[in-house]
């Protein structure tokens, strides 16, 4: 498949499984057959995912991404010859970090469970198309992922205010509120992509939704 359909939860689920390493290779940048160039994308992507790999304490080196055309098989051996060598310097996944397994496991569950908050707050930057490789290391730092996960967003009704109109609810893009009229409604906080439609669409007048702010494995 188009590298540009390899979702950054794909990465992360094939460690939470206990993969050792992770390669994907796609078709050269700005020779895609199509118009989608998501070779791109799945470049940005492998860079976003490898900044939140050294935060979880995993070493990036474990996932790597190369582009190639179908007449490049001796490249391509080299490269795997080469990314094989760089997984067995990294080691088993966890001990090579020195991470006991079940750790690990729950890092990066924690994570998972993020990527659509990820996705919403990194939209913009996944989408672009460095075009030196400068401008690419720019695009994700280790201080992005700091601050993305330094402030993760949460989203609480207060009972106080609520008023179990409902619009948060009807508005909500993944059925994470529930309530009904005259009773309580809810935020269920593993549903939640923290995307903010709640605390946008609670009418002014009784502002019951609050955004707290809190750190990831804080
Ligand atoms: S933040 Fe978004 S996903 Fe979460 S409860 Fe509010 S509207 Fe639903
Ligand atoms: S929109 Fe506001 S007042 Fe209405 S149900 Fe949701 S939290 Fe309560």
């Amino acid at each position: 498949m188009c590298t540009g359909r390899v979702e950054l939860e794909m990465v992360l689920r094939a460690f939470l499984n206990g993969a050792d390493g992770v390669f994907i290779g796609g078709c050269r940048l700005s020779e895609c057959n199509y118009t989608t160039q998501g070779n791109y994308d799945a470049r940005n992507m492998v860079l976003l995912c490898k900044k939140i790999m050294s935060y979880a304490g995993l070493n990036p080196d474990r996932l790597r991404i190369e582009f190639m055309t179908s007449g490049d098989g001796i490249l391509f051996a080299e490269i795997m010859n080469d990314f094989g060598r760089q997984v067995k310097v990294a080691g088993p996944l966890g001990a090579g970090e020195g991470i006991a397994m079940d750790e690990l496991k729950s890092r990066l569950i924690e994570i998972i469970r993020l990527v659509p908050y990820i996705k919403i707050k990194s939209n913009e930057k996944l989408g672009m198309r460095p075009e030196t490789q400068e401008e690419y290391e720019r695009l994700f730092t280790d201080e992005d992922v700091d601050r993305l996960f330094g402030e993760i967003e949460s989203y609480y009704i207060d009972p106080e205010k609520c008023q179990s109109c409902g619009i948060c609810a009807r508005k909500c893009p993944v059925e994470a509120i529930s309530g009904a009229k005259k009773s309580l409604y809810i935020i269920d906080q593993d549903r939640c992509i923290k995307c903010g439609t709640c605390l946008e669409s609670c009418p002014p007048r009784f502002s019951a939704v609050n955004k707290q702010l809190s750190r990831l494995f804080g």
